[in-house]
Formats: structure tokens, sequence, C-alpha cells
């Protein structure tokens, strides 16, 4: 089976070429055309050589959810970005399959201008969604994107990205499907389905001599896809140097963290108490939640502008950013094999920390007025200013240490 489409012998062209809009002053042109117009804005600071660059957003086996994420992310903003407002950055010209203004041939025209070296600027690719491999798709194909108007032949994302990769500053498979293969990629899918960096092999080096960037999450926070494509341009502007990706691929500022450790119910597990059921304040790991073995920072950057996020908001992690999601993941909502062992663990050591804390805070509660006078001026409770039996045993016990300390 061949991986690209063959044209029809018997085809006649019945768009023209001619209707495909050439006029920079058209505003459904393509902005490979339009951009050439557009002055650099006189009120920005334009830092480094470039004044723009081009970021085409193409899309495979997906759901949308990462142009979704992306469009909501605020540090930075994508408008941010297309307005070049931001020091150091160039301006983007967006060429995205669902926001673009253009569409149709001209939008493919873009991509047609990029593989051809005919933009007047750098350009990054970011692939959304998994790689299907056509190979699988009999006479048909699985990812269409756009046909060839000079012979009708049906082109697919994977062939656009085979041409465009080679020229690209720098590729950046955005989500988890694009990343590791994600849900089109679980056990048992007939189509093949990979991430971009398995397409294009581990020998892949874009213009900038780099492999691709990889910033999974199903969807991403999409903060941490624009702050990486922020990243990878000013390094591109030289206006700083390469940021730090680790082994994967992967920002490495981003996701060398485990959920579990920012986690805001991570204080939950330190002492032992675990939610029942959902909708309980404590630690999800008896509900399923793999947060202490997944590298994703959602629970400390939230989901969009610092808020949301999973556990933030009540879910379990159920490992969307790892290579092994969904598969190794599953069942979704069954608590963890290691679980077991290490919330009974938790539960044994948290509950003695638990009650000395406790029992510390107490003592912190009483001021030191209150514990001269005897007595504590508040209407609102019978309160003890005075600690009674093991509490005020305790309280001396804690005290003697304290007094070590200091001296
Ligand atoms: S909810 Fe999950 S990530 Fe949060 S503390 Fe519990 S196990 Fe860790
Ligand atoms: S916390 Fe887990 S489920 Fe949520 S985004 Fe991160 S990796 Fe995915």
């Amino acid at each position: 089976m061949a991986q690209y489409t063959l044209a029809d012998p018997g085809y006649v062209a019945e768009i023209a070429p001619k209707r495909l809009s050439t006029d920079p002053h058209d505003p459904f042109a393509p902005i490979g055309i339009r951009s050439r117009l557009r002055e650099p804005r006189s009120d920005i600071l334009n830092l480094g050589p470039l004044e723009k660059v081009f970021l085409l957003w193409i899309v495979g086996a997906s759901c949308d959810g990462c142009s979704v994420a992306v469009t909501g992310a605020t540090h930075p903003r994508l408008e941010d970005l297309m307005n070049g407002i931001i020091p150091g950055l160039p301006r983007v010209e967006l060429v995205h399959c669902v926001v673009s203004v253009e569409s149709g041939p001209e939008w493919i025209e873009n991509l047609r201008m990029a593989a051809d070296g005919e933009l007047d600027a750098p350009y990054l690719v970011c692939w959304e969604g998994s790689i299907m491999d056509e190979t699988l798709s009999g006479n048909g194909y699985f990812m269409g994107l756009g046909e060839d108007l000079a012979t009708g032949r049906q082109i697919t994302s994977l062939e656009w990205l085979d041409r465009l990769a080679p020229g690209a500053a720098a590729v950046i498979a955005v989500g988890t499907c694009a990343t590791w293969g994600g849900i089109p990629a679980a056990a048992g899918n007939p189509t093949g389905a990979m991430g971009v960096m398995d397409h294009l092999g581990k020998d892949y080096r874009s213009t900038l001599g780099l492999p691709v960037i990889n910033v999974p999450g199903c969807s991403p926070v999409g903060d941490n896809v624009l702050e990486t494509a922020a990243a990878a341009l000013l390094f591109l502007n030289g206006m700083a140097p390469l940021p730090e990706f680790d082994e994967l691929g992967r920002p490495a500022w981003l996701f060398t963290e485990t959920v579990h450790r920012h986690c805001p119910r991570a204080g939950y597990y330190e002492e032992g108490v675990f939610a029942e059921k959902y909708g309980d304040k404590e630690c999800l790991v008896e509900l399923g939640c793999w947060g202490p073995v997944v590298q994703c920072n959602i629970s400390e950057r939230g989901a969009i502008d610092g808020r949301g996020g999973c556990m933030n908001m009540g879910g379990i992690c159920i490992g969307c950013t790892m290579p092994g999601f969904p598969d190794k993941f599953a069942p979704f909502y069954a608590p963890a094999p290691g679980a077991f062992v290490s919330s009974t663990t938790s539960k044994s050591v948290g509950s003695f920390i638990r009650r000395f804390r406790a029992l510390s805070m107490r003592d912190k509660q009483v001021s030191a007025r209150w514990e001269h006078d005897r007595d504590l001026s508040s209407g609102w409770a019978r309160y003890r200013s005075q600690p009674r039996g093991a509490e005020k045993l305790a309280h001396r016990f804690y005290e003697r240490i304290q007094e070590s300390n200091k001296s």
C-alpha cells in the first residue's frame, strides 16, 4: 500500500487555480501573501533580527482539544504572539486549520508556499493529533488535508508533515496523541497510530538542529504549549539560549516534577487521610489517582489562567501526559496496583504525625497573654487556655525541645 494517495488519471480540474486568491488586499487570501503588506508596528520594540515567523498548525487524528486549550492560553496569550507585542519575540502569523480566516485552497496554499520555500519568514510546525499509518488505509486515506489543484489528488496531513518537517525551524508535537500516540494508538486500534517522533525517527533534526519537541497532555495545558513555542522563538530570534529538554524532548522545566509533589491534596496523603468518594476533599489515591508517578504540572499551573486542573477540581490523575497512556493506566478509576501499599504505609505513619500536629497546633492557638491570664477573651466558645493531662505533658516535652534548639 502507498503511503501517499495516487492521482486519478481521469481527473478533470474543476477548481481552477485562478480561483485561488492571490491579492494581498483580499482578507481571504493566504496569510502567507497577506502578511507581506503588514507593516511592523512602530509602537513596539522589535528586538532580535526576525520581525515575524509563521506557525503552521496541522492536525492528524485529533479531537481539536489541544486547539481549544491553546486558544485559552494566557501565559503567553496567542493573541499577544500574533500581535507581536511580546518583547524579544517575532510576530507570529498563525496558519491554523480551524481558526484561520482563509479556508479551502487558500489555506492549503500556505502549506504549499512553506514546503516550496516561498514564505518570506521561517516557520514552525505545531502538529496536533496522532499520525495514522496511511499504508493501512487501503485505497482511501485516514487524514485528508486539501488536494492538489492541478491533479485533484488528495493530500494527507502526513504528506504535509513529510514535506514541511525538513524546512521547519522546529516541529512541536502538541498533546499526547501527537507526542506518544495517545488514545488513537490504544491497544486494538486498526490505524497504526503513532506520535510525530515515532514517525520522523530519532535522526530527524529541524533547521535549528532540534529533534521533535514534545508537549504532552490530553488536552495539554495551553500555557505549556505556548510557553514552549515562545522559548523556541526566543532561541530562533537569538534572544535566549536553547531551553532544557529532557530525554523525551519534553520541556524539562515543565515535566520533571510529579503531579503529586505539587498537588493541593498532598498534605492529606502525608497525614494518611483519603477520600472515600468523589467530592471529598482528601487525597484521591484510593479512588484511582496515579499522581505520585505521573510527570505533569497541572496541579500547580492550573488548566486555564491558573484555574482548574484535575485534582484542583476533584478529579483523579489518569496519567494523560505519559507515554504509557492510556493502556498502562487502564482501567481508569480503579486504584493503581501500588496504591494499597503506599496508602496503608501513609495511614499508619500519618496517624501519628496527624495527632502530634494536632497537639502542637492547639499549643500555637493560645497567645502568651491568655496563657498568663489563664483566661480567654473570646465570647465565641468555651475554649481552654490551658492544656490538661496528657496534652500538658506533651506541651512541656515540646517546649523543652524548642528551648534546647534555641540554645
Ligand atoms: S490526589 Fe493524587 S496527586 Fe493529589 S495527593 Fe493524592 S495521590 Fe497525590
Ligand atoms: S493530572 Fe494527570 S490526568 Fe490531569 S492533566 Fe496531568 S497527567 Fe493528565
